[in-house]
């Protein structure tokens, strides 16, 4: 393994905390959720957080996807190796993530917001499905400012990866936009995730921003297709629109653009510049050792940037991301066991 520097990995999104509690359709419809979704909260699911701490047996767990993805890395990577940024509120809630980012060893570099309360996501879940309603409260006061001070802009420019969550598409594009830019300028590693279909379907003019700079570029099965829908590419095919990912116009031509597509528990769909396509089959594990699928494509990401830190092979980060999600799909939410397990 190469040597890794400092903080080699800079991540940014949004820093949650997640309220998960098994549900029935009865709270679903309450809501107007759907079984099987990621939306933003709106007025009418404000309820939704006392309702599931108040009424069903909810448990308090860190998330925020990227930062998911950003302890998972540095559960895989020699300590002071990633570095995570976002926005919270100076609450209850905060000292939850702070302690569970303390316990994973990662450092964060948070913008506190005095007047705003940390993030939520309320995760309801009903047999294998979860529906997430996120209301961002200061994650969504993220700003510029804060990226570009000169302690944490020092990260940003000592990083060799930076790894961006789309979620944050709604929060500050021009923070993404400045990490992106300075990924092409000095042929740095620049990972996107798409997170949700959401994303392609209603921040597609950021997002299209974004897309020259992805020099790999993350998603499932479902934001896959809301990508293709949302660009009129009238094709369902996977492996298509794995491809139609990677041959996107690109800003850094020194390197590849790759297009990873995760599909659950069918093989993961790998673009290489447009043109060869691979599948790589899950690590498969026994329904009956699944606690938690919470945080799965995030556990992927996980593994799989820490591999191309560590400097492995494509297909060895592939299967380094199979392997942490298999681990993650064992806990509850997108936590990774201790002991630590070794790959
Ligand atoms: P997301 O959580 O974003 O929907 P996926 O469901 O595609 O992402 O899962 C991401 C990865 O997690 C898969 O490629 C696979 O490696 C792993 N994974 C998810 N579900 C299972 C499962 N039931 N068994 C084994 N691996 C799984
Ligand atoms: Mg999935
Ligand atoms: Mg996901």
């Amino acid at each position: 393994m190469a040597a890794i520097k400092e903080y080699a990995l800079l991540c940014l999104e949004n820093p949650l905390l997640d309220i998960q509690a098994p549900g029935d359709d009865t709270l679903l419809e309450k809501y107007g959720l759907k079984p099987n979704d990621a939306i933003l909260a709106e007025e009418k699911h404000i309820g939704i957080y006392e309702d599931l701490l108040n009424n069903y047996s909810a448990k308090l767990i860190a998330g925020g996807g990227a930062q998911n993805t950003a302890r998972g890395a540095q559960y895989m990577l020699p300590p002071n190796s990633v570095v995570f940024l976002g926005g919270v509120g100076d609450d209850k809630y905060a000292a939850i993530l702070q302690d569970a980012v303390k316990q994973a060893g990662l450092r964060v570099e948070y913008r506190v917001d005095k007047k705003e309360k940390t993030g939520r996501c309320g995760v309801v879940i009903t047999g294998h499905n979860r529906s997430m309603v996120t209301d961002l409260g200061a994650a969504n006061h993220y700003d510029l400012e804060h990226l570009k001070s000169p302690e944490v802009w020092k990260l940003a420019e000592g990083a060799s990866h930076y790894f961006v969550g789309g979620y944050h598409l709604t929060v500050c594009p021009p923070a993404i936009m400045a990490l992106a830019e300075e990924s092409a300028k000095n042929d740095k590693v620049f990972v996107f995730s798409l997170s949700a279909p959401f994303i392609p379907q209603f921040f597609k003019d950021p997002l299209d921003a974004t897309s020259p700079y992805w020099d790999y570029v993350i998603g499932n099965e479902t934001e896959a297709l809301s990508f293709a829908e949302s660009h009129g590419w009238e094709t369902k095919d996977i492996k298509e629109i794995a491809k139609k990912l990677a041959a996107l116009p690109k800003a850094n031509s020194k390197k590849e653009r790759v297009a990873i597509i995760t599909q659950g528990t069918l093989p993961t769909v790998v673009a290489v510049n447009g043109q060869e396509v691979k599948e790589y089959a899950v690590h498969a594990i026994d329904k009956s050792k699944i606690n938690d699928t919470t945080g799965a494509g995030d556990a992927f990401a996980a593994g799989f940037v820490a591999g191309l830190v560590a400097g492995a092979s494509l297909s060895q980060s592939i299967d380094q991301g199979q392997w942490l999600a298999k681990l993650s799909i064992q806990e509850l939410g997108p936590s990774f066991p201790f002991p630590k397990q070794a790959y």
